[in-house]
């Protein structure tokens, strides 16, 4: 009897211990991805992966700055940045895929181009460095992420950290590298819009190059966006107040009725007691 209790220990040891090694051989393998199978797969072919020396955050982040603090003026003079401009998005590598990146819910992301999809951003980052690499543009594009130092990329990926030291080199290089750019993207022989927008590029993005703190980055402002959390909080907030009025309101309303109810009783009671 104590032999087979010591068997079946073991077994269930055995079981235990077989479980534990396949779920973490699975979680290594998922790669984050929801179907494991292709999770699976995704790691094989990992081996012939490219090497793009470009960085997708970083290049992510120039995209932004560019959609927020520069494309919103671009669109007000109706100028047509033109594809020799660094900023123009086919000089993005990364472009096509962005696009075709689609954020479901918060822990769900979809490939547009397989539909797989994601618990994570990263995870779909790496799925695109491995499935989909052939669909970028390497011949004629460019790294989008080399003009993040005129662009102030740092400041907005680090922004709420606390700042580095000033580099005067750097300061110089960045300021030279975005003077550049505003030549190119905006000549100032090209009309009074493209003159108007080197102006701007300028103040925007070039001034803040220098260690003197003089100006800071994206001084001209942003493109105004109505935040949909913003609405649906107020509206939430408005309905909250009121129903607490509401509330209130039935409750002094009861208390009234109450209180007249009692008025009665005891008035009643009084007319029957001298009977
Ligand atoms: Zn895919």
């Amino acid at each position: 009897m104590k032999k087979m209790f010591v068997w079946y220990h073991r077994f269930v040891l055995f079981l235990l211990l077989t479980r534990v090694s396949s779920t973490s051989s699975l979680s290594y393998t998922d790669n984050g991805h929801i179907d494991t199978n292709t999770g699976r797969a995704l790691n094989q072919d990992q081996g012939d992966d490219h090497q793009i020396h470009c960085s997708r955050e970083r290049s992510r982040a120039a995209w932004k700055i560019i959609q927020e603090y520069l494309t919103p003026f671009v669109e007000k003079e109706k100028y047509n940045i033109s594809r020799t401009c660094r900023l123009h998005p086919d000089n993005d590598i990364y472009r096509d895929q962005e696009q075709h990146k689609s954020h479901i819910d918060i822990n769900e992301w979809q490939c547009g181009y397989c539909k797989k999809t994601f618990y994570e951003e990263k995870h779909l980052d790496q799925h695109f460095d491995n499935r989909h690499s052939n669909l970028l543009n390497l011949n004629e594009s460019r790294c989008l992420a080399d003009v993040c130092g005129a662009l102030h990329c740092d400041h907005e990926m680090n922004s709420g950290s606390k700042k580095s030291k000033c580099n005067p080199a750097a300061a110089a290089r960045n300021k030279h590298l975005c003077e550049a750019i505003a030549d190119s993207c905006f000549p100032v022989n090209e009309g009074p819009a493209a003159s108007r927008l080197h102006e701007l590029f300028l103040h925007q993005f070039c001034d803040a190059h220098s260690c003197t703190g003089s100006g800071k980055p994206f001084s001209r402002g942003r493109r105004k966006k109505t935040n949909v959390i913003y609405i649906v909080a107020s509206i939430f907030l408005v309905m909250l107040l009121l129903l607490y009025y509401l509330y209130i309101y039935l409750y002094q309303r009861g208390l009234k009725r109450e209180t007249q109810m009692l008025r009665r009783i005891s008035q009643t009671g009084r007319k029957k007691k001298p009977s």
